[in-house]
């Protein structure tokens, strides 16, 4: 939705979530057109183009809202953090927070479903700006992503990935899997498919920012023996200019 926002739904046959509705139009036609409810919707970050639509499907739906404990969003009903308490269409979620991109920013984990809802903190081939944390909490936070289970899909926020993957060419150019990934891309983006969700494995595998201990890498650098949070934000800056 948007220019490139991906909202994402859940659902059981009958009840649905969504997460980061960033427009309730869409969403509200799609729910019309395959007949669900909506139970629960999703907010990772206070950002527009994640929530602007869930007060509308708060009103249509009269379901809780939850997300990011932050004044900014208000019509949150459910606050949160860190928390694994949730059970959503009698699945398990664990809530993490994430800050970085924002500093209220959160994941939503669905350890049985083997998923996970990044939201702007890990992107498939990249990572969101550093908006309002450091690279060291930022870097924190991508580490606490990855710590789930290597087979777990990987659903982020927005369709970065073939400009993230052309970055991580110019700082790993002797990674074979991710010229493979890029050219996997640039083949789903030419026929207008999503290349996302990927997962966590091809994540460590081929994106720079879980990379920070690649001798090749820090070689390019010319950061061999910097720290990993050095490595992180100088991979940070040269992609903000990228
Ligand atoms: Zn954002």
């Amino acid at each position: 939705m948007l220019a490139d926002n991906y909202a994402w739904i859940l659902h059981n046959g009958v009840d649905a979530a969504v997460v980061d509705p960033g427009d309730a139009e869409p969403v509200l036609r799609f729910l019309e057109r395959v007949k669900l409810r909506l139970s629960h919707v999703f907010i990772t970050h206070h950002h527009a183009d994640h929530c602007a639509g869930a007060v509308e499907l708060k009103r249509a739906f009269g379901c809780p809202v939850i997300g990011p404990d932050d004044v900014r969003v208000p019509y949150v009903d459910h606050a949160v953090r860190d928390y694994g308490g949730f059970s959503v269409l009698s699945e398990s979620l664990q809530v993490m927070a994430t800050p970085g991109h924002t500093m209220t920013h959160v994941i939503f984990h669905f350890p049985n479903l083997r998923a996970i809802f990044t939201g702007d903190t890990l992107f498939c081939g990249g990572c969101g700006r550093i908006l309002e944390g450091t690279p060291a909490v930022m870097l924190q936070s991508l580490i606490k992503c990855i710590g789930v289970e290597d087979i777990t899909s990987v659903y982020c926020g927005h369709e970065y990935t073939e400009e993230n993957l052309l970055f991580a060419t110019t700082v790993e150019p002797d990674n074979k899997d991710v010229w493979q990934r890029l050219a996997d891309v640039k083949y789903l983006q030419r026929r207008n498919l999503p290349t996302v969700p990927s997962t966590i494995a091809v994540e460590r595998a081929t994106n720079p920012f879980l990379r920070t201990g690649s001798p090749e890498l820090r070689k390019k650098l010319g950061m061999q023996s910097a720290t990993g949070v050095d490595v992180f934000a100088e991979l940070r800056k040269r992609k903000d200019r990228f």
